[in-house]
């Protein structure tokens, strides 16, 4: 097990041992989405308070959560925000080899729930603070620490209206997110929803006096199908994503009780992950108005107290690309290689489209391994990201 090692300002101490330690530091605090924050974030806010850096807490309605903003720099300039987020997918698989919240390091590799997705960003930027403040960087670094990520982005968006308030906003976002340290320009959006049938039950051999709510469920799953059959043969596309066209489709379905019931309630979820220039709202209230148009009349004909509930579960912005906005632009060269755009989810689109900053995702360790049982990231990755890291703070340090 690694101790942690992280509170000690040891100036021997080499980055890639302080980052190591402070890893290991926050791993060790349960994090999963759906308890406090408040441990790590505490314990961020007092290394950050023993390095002159103070924290801007923003709280969630429950109390039981933060969000976290600390500047290193001149505030009065456009500088760049270095993002992650504190929480961490359950560790309830079995297949963990040590326990999930103990950072063990084994051949070279960092395991631990969080190691990866995406606490080794925040351990690297965290061992950066000491460079950072004694570079005495001419434009602000902004370390931001988000809350309730994989949860469908709930923190965020605080940080991103806060810091457009900011008389100089950040230029430039980097999201920490695992992509084996190459950079990432754009992210599609999501939006998940629930869809509930509301039909009449009796015995099914009445069939023809019921309203079936599985039955006109499934024409619903069927329209939902079948645009996104047309996203996939008339676009928009974009080549740089995997997939190249948005996507939709049911993941969830509930209905019925008994092989002779005519079932009263059928209810199922989709979602839609949409490019950034695709407008998936109007997609959704396509596919809703012609189901108020067509279907629902059709049942209240038959019954009038049945009908279809819309609900939204959560959503996200997607991520457009930002590479040639003037922050991006002033860390062009450092960057490393391209990877493409990406179709899972990510702050960027919170910190673009809510606090107007271009965003890019630049983090280490791999995708592949996060949300697994022994996650883990790879040390040389920890050392990739403190180069990067290092890069910019050069730049900051001489940028005009
Ligand atoms: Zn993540």
């Amino acid at each position: 097990m690694l101790k942690a090692k992280s509170c000690v300002s040891d100036s021997e101490q080499t980055s890639l041992e302080r980052t190591k330690g402070i890893l290991a530091d926050l791993v060790g605090f349960d994090t999963t989405s759906h308890k406090s924050n408040l441990a790590l974030i505490e314990y961020v806010s007092s290394y950050l308070m023993q390095h002159g850096v103070t924290s801007t807490l923003l709280m969630d309605e429950t109390g039981k959560k933060a969000n976290l903003i600390a500047a290193i720099g001149p505030t009065d300039r456009p500088g760049v925000v270095l993002s992650g987020h504190t929480d961490v997918v359950p560790a309830l698989e079995t297949g963990w080899q040590t326990g999930p919240f103990e950072l063990d390091e084994r051949n070279g590799r960092l395991y631990g729930r969080g190691s990866c997705d995406m606490k080794g960003f925040l351990a690297c930027v965290l061992a950066m603070v000491p460079e950072f403040v004694e570079a005495q960087i001419r434009r602000p670094v902004w370390i931001c620490l988000s809350h309730d990520e994989e949860v469908g982005c709930l923190g965020a968006p605080a940080i991103a209206a806060w810091l457009a308030q900011r008389e100089e906003p950040p230029f430039l976002a980097i999201i920490g997110e695992p992509t084996e340290m190459k950079l990432v320009t754009g992210q599609k959006g999501k939006i998940a929803m629930r869809c509930t049938v509301h039909g009449t039950s009796g015995h099914s051999s009445f069939a023809p006096k019921h309203v079936n709510a599985v039955d006109f469920g499934a024409r619903i799953v069927s329209l939902i199908a079948e645009r996104a059959d047309r996203f996939r043969q008339e676009g928009p596309f974009d080549p740089d994503f995997t997939v190249p066209h948005s996507t939709m489709l049911v993941t969830m379905i509930q209905g019925g009780v008994a092989t002779n019931i005519t079932p009263e309630r059928c209810s199922f979820t989709f979602e839609i992950r949409s490019l950034p220039r695709h407008d998936a709202r109007a997609e959704l209230t396509g596919i809703m108005s012609e189901v108020a148009g067509r279907l629902v009349p059709e049942m209240q004909a038959m019954h009038p107290d049945t009908g279809v509930v819309w609900e939204e579960m959560f959503s996200y912005p997607a991520m457009g690309d930002g590479t040639d906005s003037m922050g991006f632009l002033l860390f062009k060269d450092l960057m490393p290689d391209w990877s493409g755009k990406v179709s899972y989810g990510s702050e960027g689109g919170v910190f673009e489209q809510v606090g107007g900053i271009p965003s890019v995702i630049v983090g280490p360790g791999s995708i592949a391994q996060a949300h697994k049982p022994d996650e883990f990231v790879k040390v040389t990755q920890l050392e990739a990201c403190l180069g990067f890291l290092r890069d910019i703070a050069g730049r900051l340090q001489h940028s005009n």
